[in-house]
């Protein structure tokens, strides 16, 4: 589809831009006509499709909601919201019903009952899954099967959103440029915008989410200045197979759930002196245990050798596939691993209904902090938080137009063709050294400095803005918390500080503010105090 500059086009009510699950699975659960708008064709460019474990839903004869919501507050390391726990843990059940009749062939026993696997941190076995570790691709497949037969549902790809349109206060939809052409932007309108958009990964250097998962839909809220949640807290998946590649491709938490180990190089098996749980301590405690061998110049791997050997074709078949494509055989040989960003606990902070502090804007899925996830998710918890709040979103909108705060009014600035790659790949770099795994305030300082100057040196640029919007909103909020706590980890303030056992409610302006005090590079400072 081609689009000339300034086309205007009208969603025809609802716009959802982002097409992962929460995106695709709010559009199917609307009755009405909804726009969708993808930075990709339909199933790429989404985490959903990469998603390997399954989804976590308290199914079991030995389960219950309660049990599932209280893993979920422990993983989350103190600020995990009990009633936004307890909402989707209770409404898991209906969601996977959902979803199993939208067509999405889960793994079912003789009985026709579901196959619950263990995942780390989940005290029953509760994990949904589809053929071994192929939830994402074949949930997904699901969906864009059945978007495609809703003639209400219509589809725009290929566009990127970069700026939220707003009149009078009120959130209209957004301005998106074609993929290859910043020059030619586009309305797209809308009497209710819902925000899919994704995660942050990809804005650092080693990341299991795919390139389109940048952090632009909390960029572009919190530039419309929309209140962000616990942006501060991200995941890093311990085992992202080491091969050199970008995006890194993932080795799933449930091999260390059917018993796999990590070892070193000296064939030692280093998690049993971190944690009493080994390698099924939280994602955290083993991502760092890894993270210290690398730093000590050793290697980690994973060895699945004993615990699922010969099945390992059969039962995980996406990690066998990515082992063959770098000549590993896991079941005689060991998957060389290494930590990498995965998922966002932060975002844009929404309520129960996925309203967002801005007329006419929600956010559901990874863009969105709804105060399930704490410090830490839990595995599998991410797919069943996107469908949740996909569908709560979806019964909102139906009955709800302009409410919230009025949002800033945003011109939409002049698109550039700027070549951004060398300031990508350093704004990545500048958060795996200093933003990543391990902090500190003098790491973190750098941080912001290097942010700001890359966000003036590349002003023109609309996808670069939102990107070191949300990078200084991670780095600013990791240099206010004086604290470890779940993802965060400062190596200046190592341990847990009860009294900040709370979430960090925030917008982009106080963070600028703040980070202008910390930082004492005279460029940063004047790019902190005039940005938007
Ligand atoms: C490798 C991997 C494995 C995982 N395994 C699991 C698992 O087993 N269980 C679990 O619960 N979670 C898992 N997760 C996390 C989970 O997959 C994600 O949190 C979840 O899929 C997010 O869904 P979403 O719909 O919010 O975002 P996504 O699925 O990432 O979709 C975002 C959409 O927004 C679009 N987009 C992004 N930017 C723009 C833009 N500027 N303009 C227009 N469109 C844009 C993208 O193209 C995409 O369509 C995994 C993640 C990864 C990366």
């Amino acid at each position: 589809m081609a689009h000339r500059a300034n086309d205007v086009i009208d969603s025809g009510g609802v716009l959802i831009v982002g097409a992962g699950l929460a995106g695709l699975f709010a559009a199917l659960k609307m009755k009405g006509p909804v726009t969708v708008l993808a930075a990709a064709s339909l199933g790429s460019g989404a985490s959903s499709t990469w998603a390997q474990g399954g989804i976590a839903a308290a199914l079991g004869p030995d389960d219950s909601p309660e049990l599932h919501a209280r893993d979920t507050e422990a993983a989350g390391a103190g600020t995990v919201d009990p009633k936004t726990a307890r909402l989707i843990t209770s409404e898991a059940a209906a969601r996977i019903d959902d979803l199993a009749r939208l067509g999405v062939p889960f793994d079912r026993d003789a009985n026709g009952g579901f196959v619950l696997g263990r995942e780390a941190a989940h005290a029953r076995n509760r994990i949904v899954r589809v053929t071994g570790d192929r939830a994402g691709a074949a949930i997904m497949a699901a969906l864009i099967k059945a978007a495609h037969t809703e003639s209400r549902i219509k589809v725009l790809e290929g566009l990127i959103a970069y700026e939220l349109a707003i009149e009078g206060g009120q959130v209209v939809g957004v301005y998106a440029h074609p993929l290859a052409d910043k020059t030619s932007p586009v309305l797209i309108r809308a009497n209710a915008t819902i925000f899919a958009l994704g995660g942050v990964g990809g804005l650092f250097e080693v990341t299991t989410n795919p390139p389109q998962a940048r952090g632009q839909g909390v960029g572009m809220a919190a530039r419309a200045g929309a209140i962000i949640a616990d942006p501060e807290f991200v995941q890093f998946h311990p085992t992202a197979i080491a091969l050199g590649r970008d995006p890194a491709p993932l080795a799933t938490e449930a091999l260390r759930g059917e018993g796999a180990i990590l070892v070193n190089d000296r064939g030692e098996r280093f998690m049993t002196a971190v944690h009493e749980d080994a390698e099924l301590a939280p994602r955290d405690v083993v991502a760092r245990g890894i993270f210290r061998e690398l730093r000590a110049g050793r290697k980690a791997f994973l060895d699945a050798r004993a615990a699922i050997g010969a099945r390992f074709p059969q039962a995980f078949p996406t990690v066998f596939a990515y082992c063959k494509s770098a000549d590993i055989d896991p079941r005689t040989e060991l998957i060389p691993v290494a930590p990498a960003a995965h998922y966002h606990m932060g975002g844009i902070a929404v309520d129960e209904r996925a309203r967002t502090s801005l007329k006419g804007l929600w956010a559901i899925g990874e863009c969105a902090s709804t105060g399930a996830h704490g410090a830490n998710r839990l595995a599998s918890n991410s797919l069943l938080e996107a469908v949740v709040f996909g569908a709560r979103a979806a019964d909102d909108v139906a009955n709800t137009v302009g409410l919230g705060v009025p949002a800033q009014s945003l011109a939409p600035t002049a698109n550039e063709n700027q070549p951004i790659a060398l300031a990508v790949a350093s704004l990545r770099r500048t958060m795996t050294q200093d933003v990543g795994l391990e902090r500190s305030k003098a790491g973190l300082s750098a941080a912001l400095s290097a942010i700001a100057k890359l966000e003036g040196a590349n002003a023109g640029d609309p996808d670069m803005r939102n990107m070191a919007a949300t990078a200084m909103l991670i780095a600013g909020a990791a240099l206010a918390r004086k604290e470890s706590r779940g993802g965060h980890f400062r190596s200046d303030c190592p341990t847990a500080d009860p009294a900040l056992a709370k979430r960090t409610f925030t917008t982009l302006a106080e963070v600028r503010a703040a980070a202008a005090h910390a930082v004492c590079d005279s460029r940063a400072t004047a790019s902190l105090q005039v940005a938007q």
